[in-house]
């Protein structure tokens, strides 16, 4: 008796639902399909986070899809992103420019390239469809196909809020930290996590 109230209530109810949490079987809760993950890349109850490329392999997650639209005759299509090749060639290019970034976005991230249109033939024109909605944008997607750039500023700050980044300023600050957040979710405790790369500025990617 004494024990149990050595406990504080609030204390005690949080630890329950933590406890709850980590438990997958949620059997008392009633089904929602509000709290199902929009796409299998996305953790399911969370705003904004993602599965790490470990976790997608186990998963059998391989690519990634995403619908683009054509600039030039408007036509939809989804297009597949291969996960591993995707991510090495953006983990090169971030080892490469990382020091000449300084915290900011640089120009083949402000103004991406984009995939030529197999219907029309129009070049540099398949241009990801991001969702007016926050809560259905297709981050993963986006980060693969490096085409993050193309979220408007407020559309950035909704993910880093989201993600305790807390960002402020120009686009190309948030853009940045976007990128970053978005490869520590995909590599975690690595080169990509904000706080380590800060503390080993003189050697990232050493
Ligand atoms: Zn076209």
């Amino acid at each position: 008796m004494k024990t149990a109230s050595s406990v504080p209530p609030k204390k005690r109810r949080r630890v329950i639902n933590r406890s709850n949490k980590a438990d997958n079987s949620n059997d008392n809760e009633a089904p929602s399909n509000n709290h199902q993950p929009l796409f299998p890349w996305a953790k399911p109850n969370r705003v904004a986070e993602h599965y790490s490329l470990a976790e997608l392999a186990a998963r059998g997650i391989r690519t990634v899809e995403g619908e683009v639209q054509c600039k030039r005759c408007d036509a939809r299509t989804t297009l597949s992103l291969d996960v591993e090749s995707k991510f090495d060639a953006l983990r090169e290019f971030i080892a490469r420019n990382v020091q000449a970034m300084d915290d900011r976005a640089p120009e083949e991230w402000k103004d991406p390239a984009l995939p030529d249109c197999g219907r029309c033939g129009q070049r540099n024109s398949l241009r990801p469809v991001v969702a007016a909605e926050k809560e259905r944008i297709n981050w993963v997607f986006l980060l693969l196909g490096q085409t993050l750039g193309l979220c408007t500023l407020e559309q950035l700050k909704h993910f880093c809020a989201h993600t305790n980044q807390h960002r402020t300023g120009a686009k190309d600050r948030v853009l940045y930290s976007t990128y970053m957040e978005l490869c520590n979710q995909l590599c975690p405790g690595g080169p990509f996590d904000m706080a380590f790369e800060r503390r080993n500025r003189a050697r990232p990617f050493a």
